[in-house]
């Protein structure tokens, strides 16, 4: 609760760079109900409406209506921000019995998405019309799932023309320049950006399924799993070659898979200039908050380290470090970490305490860290040091900025059964690894003087 209330400042926010740069941080949702709540966390707007769950789950696709209503009340509820609708991305393993799609032995490598638009023209013509009308009450766009080559662009795009002409005989209305973008989620597409974006008005990058066909990994067999990583170096460098190729031919290009959620990948983004990120919406103020923490030269510099690492762990730890650098350089006590009248009377509970006291002051971002390195500390023996006082500590390198906590309980309690005072004041001593040698000295003459 304390950590979300931090946040509630970034929610409302357009989110920042440090230097000022804008990258719009929109929502994931397949729902009128996830689009209300994603604005409620924060969306600038909706980056991926994911529209195949209105086709799971039932016995006959949606009409044109039934659509065209939930399609309306989101852009009601988007009052004037993006929506980018995804057409109809099933087939393979999502699968719908209505259908009768046949069993196939390579579902992910088969007949999805796109590729059954053609068997199923009055389906998608309902789709495309219930999209085109809703474009007609604010800024709708339309996304096509799982584009492999330019002729799938081109028909799409007489597709769609076909559906404008339509409407406009019938007098419906519609913004007849809603724009048209792609998902990047098939590799092949990063190698043709130039003969793509003169066909697309944007890009949208599908981590989750480019990832495992970048690395030929199925993304849902947990034996392989641990070779399927967004962080994988080879990966981070075609990112670049898309976002690179589109900026190159004037396109924008935002990310719309499971790696736009990760907050630690935030430098990640800066650095390779996406235009909008797009995760599941309660991660939005913390992604927020995190862009807010460097600068897009800072992007760029952790991009290139990134880039030339051999690991995605290397990756992960070089991310991780990024991100500790931030948090540095706070005071070494402050209001936010001393806590008065805690009704916990606990060793165990007391030291969690503390610790989440960190945690929600951003002080750690690996609380549990921190508290098994308290612990071990306390095994060697017992930081009860007497006179009603316990100064349990512990150098860490979960610990970002070296810190003195303090609690008093409501009722004095035994530190340590057997003990003879009771503890009625803990003060927490947290280092961080890599501080200067004499940092505990610091703290302890610091320390010595408040107590004074
Ligand atoms: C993706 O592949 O990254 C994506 C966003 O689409 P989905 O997860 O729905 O396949
Ligand atoms: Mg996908």
């Amino acid at each position: 609760e304390r950590i979300a209330q931090r946040l509630t400042v970034h929610a409302g926010r357009g989110a920042r760079t440090a230097d000022g740069k804008r990258i719009e941080v929109a929502a994931n949702a397949a729902s009128v109900e996830e689009v209300e709540k994603a604005f409620h966390d924060g969306a600038e707007g909706i980056g991926l409406f994911r529209t195949e769950m209105l086709f799971m789950d039932r016995s006959a696709p949606p009409t044109e209506d039934e659509q065209f209503a939930v399609y309306a009340a989101t852009m009601r509820a988007a009052k004037g921000r993006p929506v980018i609708f995804r057409t109809l991305d099933i087939g393979g393993d999502k699968g719908v019995e209505y259908l009768g799609l046949p069993e196939e032995e390579n579902p992910f490598l088969g007949y999805r998405a796109v590729r059954l638009y053609p068997a199923f023209q009055e389906m998608i013509d309902a789709q495309l019309r219930a999209l085109l009308r809703a474009s007609a009450l604010g800024k709708a766009k339309i996304m096509i799932p799982m584009i492999a080559s330019v002729t799938e662009v081109r028909a799409m795009r007489v597709w769609i023309d076909r559906i404008k002409e339509e409407l406009g005989a019938a007098k419906v209305a519609f913004n007849p320049s809603t724009e048209i973008g792609i998902m990047v989620e098939i590799p092949s597409v990063a190698f043709v950006m130039d003969q793509l974006a003169p066909l697309v008005d944007f890009f949208s990058i599908g981590s989750n399924d480019l990832t495992q066909y970048f690395l030929a990994v199925d993304r849902g067999n947990p034996k392989v799993r641990g070779l399927y990583s967004s962080f994988t170096p080879s990966f981070l460098r075609l990112l670049k070659m898309i976002t690179d190729g589109a900026h190159r031919h004037g396109r924008w290009v935002g990310m719309c898979g499971e790696l736009g959620g990760k907050i630690p990948a935030a430098p990640l983004f800066l650095g390779l200039g996406l235009d909008e990120i797009s995760l599941a919406s309660p991660g939005i103020p913390a992604m927020k908050e995190r862009i807010s923490q460097f600068t897009a030269a800072d992007g760029e510099a952790i991009l290139a380290q990134t880039l030339a690492c051999e690991t995605p762990e290397d990756v992960e730890a070089m991310l991780a470090a990024a991100a500790g650098s931030r948090l540095a350089g706070k005071p070494l006590i402050d209001g936010n970490i001393i806590v008065l009248g805690s009704e916990n009377s606990d060793k165990a509970l007391v030291i969690r305490e503390l610790v989440n006291a960190l945690h929600a002051d951003g002080r750690t971002t690996d609380p549990d860290e921190v508290e098994e390195a308290v612990w071990r500390r306390e095994e060697t023996f017992s930081t009860g040091i007497g006179f009603g006082v316990a100064i349990p500590h512990c150098k860490s390198a979960a610990v970002m900025s070296s810190s003195i906590a303090f609690l008093r309980p409501a009722k004095p309690f035994l530190w340590v059964e057997g003990d003879e005072d009771p503890v009625n004041m803990v003060i927490l001593l947290t280092i961080n690894d890599a501080a200067p040698g004499d940092e505990h000295l610091r703290i302890i003459a610091k320390l010595s003087r408040k107590l004074m």
